[in-house]
């Protein structure tokens, strides 16, 4: 999912132009030909990568300022929330040279606290349905839980809510109906109304 989702036109998470509010890069740590990968992206409108960008961040002599600094295409946040777990976010460890501490990324507010992850979040979801103009989801979603119910209101039942279940290998899904009332209506002369799984 992170590289279809590169195929879709996104960039990483931790590359927000905003990215220096929520997350410290510790520019020592990343082999010094892997440090463009902790570039930034610039908002719309905004000065792109300084020119001399590569060569200032990438020799054995350089300043955090300079790397800190770099920023290589535009991007947009939609306004939506900076998401350290984000399936598009680095680790804590990515990239990290040999020797070191093994540390390249780590949260303001929390510096053990790990990043990334390997599922879409609902801000994942957000961000792309707000980067295709895709309506918000008012229904479904996506389940991670041991054990979860999913009730859908009366006001969504003509909605197409598609809910996304998942389990680690071996465990089985169970789904179990308390109760069941699906609306039975006439549209463009198909009575339509049923669950699929
Ligand atoms: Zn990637």
């Amino acid at each position: 999912m992170h590289e279809l989702r590169h195929n879709l036109g996104q960039f990483h998470e931790q590359s927000r132009p905003d990215r220096d509010q929520y997350v410290d890069v510790h520019w020592d740590e990343i082999e010094a030909d892997k440090r463009h990968n902790f570039y930034k992206t610039y908002a719309t409108g905004a000065d792109p990568i300084p020119s001399n960008c590569n060569t200032v961040c990438s020799e054995t002599v350089y300043t955090a300022e300079d790397c800190d600094a770099c920023a290589r295409s535009e991007a947009t946040t939609f306004d939506l929330a900076y998401d350290p777990f984000s399936v598009m976010h680095y680790g804590r460890t990515f990239f990290a040279k040999a020797g070191g501490t093994g540390i390249t990324l780590t949260l303001k507010t929390d510096a053990e606290q790990p990043l990334g992850g390997n599922f879409q979040t609902e801000l994942d979801i957000q961000k792309l349905n707000a980067a295709y103009s895709c309506p918000a989801q008012t229904c479904g979603g996506l389940s991670m839980e041991m054990k979860g119910t999913i009730v859908v209101d009366a006001d969504e039942m003509t909605l197409n809510c598609q809910w996304i279940i998942t389990a680690p290998p071996g465990y089985l899904i169970v789904m179990e109906f308390n109760s069941f009332s699906v609306r039975y209506e006439k549209a463009n002369s198909v009575y339509m109304s049923f669950v699929l799984m």
